[in-house]
């Protein structure tokens, strides 16, 4: 294989018209252009990528596979670490896992493997074999939610034997990768339906607009309907806001709700006639993924949209490749910029966000710089919506039903490294247990836990 090819560069829809549709940003990779960039890897023998890829998937070895046309081979070696390539080759932050490790950046750039991996994920949703389903007769596992952790671990208990019922509280399946991250990142028909699907079709079941901790309960679910375990994916939905004045105007919203109107209510689609509001100007406050998605969401809708982030370029938690693409599509950035009020117009609606400009101090807990507001440094940001994406924590609803069952002091689950939480027979596992993290997470969680929960019904000595 050859080392001084430059980077195959990826295919991407024209800024100035892709801000105007929700079509994808970028177009991957061609069979010709995968192939050449599969050559630049150098096949290491103690391959850094593996290491920094939080589920260990063999790298070298499906980019080997990929390079000699043999794609069913790499689908198979990605698909014994990671259920879901489609989807982690769009969104996972590769440039702080396995591409930020590749021995070629250190000179120059890094193996693109995300979009090795989108390439073999999307071929084998394509064409690759279609899985099959196995008997069911090794007992009943129930599992909340149906976002990456909750597919993950239901697809593998499935493939060991297990009968499995997903229970989802929303209408459609797919948790944020359907509410959450919008179409021109994750494709919803063409990529997470069909991966959906490929879990149904190995025999889980999924019922939807069932909220466990309502009508059904964790301790209904194994004391009366019969399940040997269950699983919580259930994620982290719950929003933060800032705590400042005039946050209950009208106009201010979570990115939560602005980005569940416009994906799952399908807002942006003049066929449905879920409202969503935008204004002439929107001012979105934070800096990572769930930020960069509402303030390219708003664009998308009309309007004139900024970021407002309290610390600098540098420490944005997005991923690179999103601020790129905001800034190409127009965005515009209020770094070290703290917002202390939302203004309001005698109707009650928001006319404006009021604001201090930031410096950064000494580095906090989280090895950060903080920022520190100027003294006299307010000034007034004009706009009639604020959308706040500050981050957000597990919904309380289960760890309140469910005797037994310890969370964290923010709310999290407490679960050991293989998902058993404080109650016998209920496992748990992503955004859940971690609070707000990866979708590569939440898909190893899923797995861990259908081992460790294959391994407790088999032990079981009650087992029916
Ligand atoms: P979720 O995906 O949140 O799924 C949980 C599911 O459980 C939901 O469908 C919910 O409706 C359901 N549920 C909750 N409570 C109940 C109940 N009581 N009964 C029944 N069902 C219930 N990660 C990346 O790696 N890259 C990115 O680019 C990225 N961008 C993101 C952008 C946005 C806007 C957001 C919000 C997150 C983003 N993330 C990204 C984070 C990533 O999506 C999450 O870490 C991941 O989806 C967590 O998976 P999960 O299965 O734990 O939970
Ligand atoms: Fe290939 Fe880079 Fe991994 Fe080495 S570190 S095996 S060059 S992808």
């Amino acid at each position: 294989m050859a080392t001084k090819i430059p980077r195959v560069p990826v295919r991407e829809q024209n800024p100035e018209l892709r801000a105007t549709n929700f079509e994808e940003v970028s177009y991957g990779y061609s069979l010709e252009e995968a192939t050449a960039e599969a050559s630049r890897c150098l096949q290491c023998r103690n391959p850094r990528c593996v290491g920094a890829c939080p589920v260990g998937i063999r790298i070298p070895d499906f980019i080997a596979a990929l390079h000699a046309g043999q794609l069913q081979r790499a689908a198979d070696l990605i698909a014994a670490d990671s259920s879901l390539p489609s989807i982690c080759g769009r969104v996972c932050p590769q440039e702080t896992q396995c591409e930020g490790a590749c021995i070629l950046g250190i000179k120059g750039e890094p193996v693109a493997i995300g979009k090795l991996e989108r390439f073999v994920g999307d071929w084998k949703i394509d064409h690759g074999a279609a899985p099959e389903p196995a008997p069911r007769n090794k007992g009943r596992v129930a599992v909340i939610g149906s976002g990456p952790a909750g597919l993950a671990c239901a697809s593998d208990l499935a493939r060991m034997g297990y009968g499995v019922k997903i229970f989802e509280a929303l209408h459609e399946p797919g948790g944020v990768l359907v509410y959450g991250i919008p179409e021109f990142r994750l494709p919803k028909e063409r990529i997470v339906a069909r991966e959906i699907e490929a879990v149904r079709r190995l025999g889980v079941e999924i019922e939807t607009d069932v909220i466990v901790g309502r009508t059904l309960t964790v301790d209904s679910l194994l004391d009366e309907e019969g399940f040997d375990a269950v699983f919580i994916g259930s994620g982290a939905g719950l929003p933060r806001f800032m705590g400042i004045p005039g946050e209950n105007l009208n106009g201010v919203v979570s990115a939560n709700e602005f980005l569940t109107r416009a994906n799952l209510m399908r807002a942006y689609d003049a066929q449905y006639d879920t409202p969503i509001y935008v204004g002439r100007r929107v001012a979105v406050v934070g800096g990572g993924n769930v930020a960069m998605d509402a303030v390219r969401t708003a664009r998308r809708l009309g309007a004139e949209a900024t970021i407002v982030y309290r610390r600098s370029e540098r420490e944005l938690p997005a991923r690179v490749e999103e601020v790129h693409h905001a800034r190409e599509e127009g965005i515009r950035f209020r770094m070290l910029t703290n917002p202390v009020e939302v203004l309001g117009d005698e109707r009650g609606w928001v006319r404006g966000l009021r604001c201090v400009e930031m410096e950064l101090g000494e580095p906090d807990a989280s090895g950060r710089r903080s920022p520190v507001a100027k003294p006299g440094s307010e000034f007034d940001i004009d706009c009639e919506v604020v959308v706040m994406a500050l981050g957000t924590s597990p919904n309380p609803l289960l760890s309140a039903t469910t005797e037994g069952l310890a969370t964290d002091r923010r709310g999290c689950i407490t679960a050991d490294e293989h998902g058993a939480t404080t109650r016998e027979g209920v496992f748990a596992g992503g955004d859940a247990v971690t609070g707000a993290a990866t979708v590569i997470l939440a898909m190893g969680a899923g797995r861990t836990a259908a081992r460790a929960i294959d391994e407790y019904i088999r032990n079981k000595p009650h087992k029916k």
